[in-house]
């Protein structure tokens, strides 16, 4: 592995251009101290004057700006190799001062609450400059109906913590406390079963290895069945409880309350989702015919279809392949991309001590950044032109907006960085035609597919199921969850897989499960960007337009007013619908391939 003083300078990413070194990181350090004291002085006078509200989002609007840098800045640095003790404690002081920029402003949401609202809009009309954060205003707003007196948001506040117990119990256990036992890899090597190999054993081309570690694996949830049980339990009571305190109608509705998204939008998700099963029906019957087995089960799903190919794509060749795949989104969007990847926005290779995985981090005001360890395979391309998605998300979004909304939503986080895969694997199908080749990027397609739409839409049934049931008076056993969950796989996964007994019990290690209604996000985010591309593939110009407008949008409205300006309506069944033919016409090009 080399040192990181050694990878040529060109590939390294350039934090000097958010601080020019230590000292001027100090010298913001102290400033942003500063404003936090000025900060704290605001309490008790926001409803005094438009003025003196206006003063205060701007000053707070900066003091975010600054702790952004800070903690961006400090947060690379220590990425760049993990073990540096002086970048450790830049992290944590920069952490350290968020908290208290965060605590310093804890008073500002119920002050701005107590005004009243046409007080509120008197000062909006008439102080100039206010208008610009009409947006954050109306959110805080929308929360009044669901805000209580203050006694009773004190209380509420303490049951938070005790709240925080089933999610912790479950970590505890699942990443501490549990066993696997061993199995013998593909050489014949006793191998413990951990989290981060169960996915590369669930993936081995001999099938026993699969099925050893599959039914290992949840030999060991079983035994602890009656506690993991109790723990979801407590948490869909937990969901339950605070939806009541804040009056909403159900834990479902007081969940998708934050993006402002109506309950409809998630029935509409799930029925799309379910129409569409017969093409998930048809890809795991393709699966079944490729692998040549008799009976498909669940420990087979992960297992690939497609012969291993040996493509090695240099980075230079990596970056002219994604500005070739990214070219149907104009001029003006490749011309910035490679602006950025030969500026140094990019830290390309792996060195001692640097952080693992790839991941894409903004600082408004300077540019964004990315973090690759990149390794010249097919798969690394993905990733470089899925984080670079992130990254010109970013960078059209602080262009065009105030700090203020100039960070896009966890609800449409993922729409650019899967139109940027959607757009890399039509271009490669198209441009290669070596048949290995093909069959990789399609096969990587069909995953994606797999695991974020159909996966995360059953996931996000279940939740829906189990909170309903215990809404309606039934909190679930351990028995109700298992039958729940396997029928579900069944009817997801249909007549061609056997749903083996263990896959019952999965829901018994899934952490988002403790996310209270978080994975519909997901298949949400990737059928908007499914039919956004075949949009931008087949409309061209108009279609761009009105995406770049939706890259450029930040978080100055809501998630679906964003995504309807760039011509899909997620409120509607049919962006979905039209993600799930994108998935047939992938399958219907693998059946061609592979002749089976
Ligand atoms: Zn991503």
């Amino acid at each position: 592995m080399p040192e990181r003083a050694s990878v040529p300078e060109e590939h390294r990413w350039r934090l000097e251009d958010i601080f020019a070194d230590q000292d001027a990181w100090e010298r913001a350090f102290r400033e942003l101290e500063e404003v936090i004291t000025r900060l704290q002085a605001f309490q008790g006078k926001l409803g005094a004057s438009g003025a003196v509200l206006l003063d205060f989002m701007q000053q707070s609007e900066q003091a975010g700006q600054k702790a952004d840098a800070l903690y961006a800045y400090a947060h690379m640095r220590l990425d760049e190799d993990t073990a540096h003790p002086g970048h450790q404690a830049m992290q944590a002081r920069a952490l350290n001062l968020m908290v208290r920029l965060d605590s310093a402003l804890s008073y500002a949401t119920p002050e701005i609450l107590a005004i009243p609202p046409d007080r509120l809009e008197a000062f909006l009309r008439e102080t100039r400059g206010l208008d610009l954060y009409r947006h954050a205003l109306d959110e805080i707003q929308r929360k009044r109906p669901h805000t209580l007196s203050e006694p009773e948001e004190h209380l509420l506040a303490m049951a938070g913590e005790v709240g925080h117990a089933p999610g912790q119990i479950f970590q505890m256990i699942n990443e501490a406390d549990i066993r696997f036992p061993t199995v013998k890899d593909e050489d014949g090597r006793e191998l413990e079963i951990t989290h981060a190999r169960y996915g590369r054993l669930l993936e081995s081309r001999d099938r026993r290895v699969r099925r050893e570690t599959f039914q290992g694996l949840y030999a060991s949830y079983r035994k602890l069945l009656n506690t993991l049980a109790a723990t979801l339990t407590g948490q869909i009571r937990r969901n339950i409880f605070f939806a009541r305190a804040r009056k909403f109608g159900s834990a479902l509705e007081a969940a998708l309350f934050p993006d402002n998204v109506p309950v409809d939008l998630y029935t509409n998700l799930l029925e799309a989702v379910h129409e569409g099963l017969p093409t998930l029906h048809r890809y795991i019957g393709l699966r079944k015919r490729a692998l040549r087995l008799d009976e498909h089960h669940m420990y087979d799903v992960y297992a690939t279809i497609v012969p291993e190919v040996r493509v090695r794509i240099p980075y230079p060749e990596a970056v002219e392949l994604a500005a070739e795949a990214l070219a149907p989104l104009g001029e003006e969007y490749v011309r910035v991309l490679r602006h950025g990847l030969h500026s140094r926005w990019v830290d390309v290779y792996e060195n001692r001590g640097k952080r693992s995985g790839a991941y894409s981090s903004g600082v408004y005001g300077v540019h964004p950044y990315v973090l690759l360890n990149y390794q010249d395979t097919l798969d690394n391309l993905f990733t470089l032109v899925h984080e670079m998605g992130h990254a010109m998300h970013t960078y059209f979004s602080d262009r065009t907006q105030p700090y203020v909304y100039s960070q896009y939503t966890i609800f449409v986080a993922e729409v650019a960085s899967t139109v940027n895969e959607a757009l890399l694997a039509h271009h490669l199908l198209q441009r290669w035609n070596d048949r290995a080749r093909k069959l990789y990027v399609l096969n990587h397609q069909l995953d994606n597919f797999r695991t974020t739409l159909f996966r995360q839409a059953m996931f996000a049934e279940f939740e829906r199921k189990i909170h309903a049931e215990a809404e309606g008076g039934q909190p679930p056993t351990a028995e109700r969850l298992s039958e729940v969950y396997g029928d579900l796989n069944a009817t997801y996964y249909g007549p061609d897989m056997v749903s083996d007994d263990e896959i019952r019990i999965e829901w018994s290690r899934i952490p988002h499960f403790y996310m209270n209604f978080y994975v519909y996000k997901y298949a949400t985010g990737f059928s908007a960007a499914q039919a956004l591309t075949r949009r931008i593939l087949e409309e061209g110009r108009p279609a761009v337009d009105d995406y770049l407008a939706f890259l450029s949008g930040g978080s100055s409205d809501y998630p679906l007013v964003l995504l309807r300006r760039a011509g899909v309506d997620m409120a509607s069944p049919e962006p979905v619908r039209q993600a799930i033919r994108s998935f047939g016409e992938l399958v219907e090009q693998m059946e061609r391939l592979l002749q089976v």
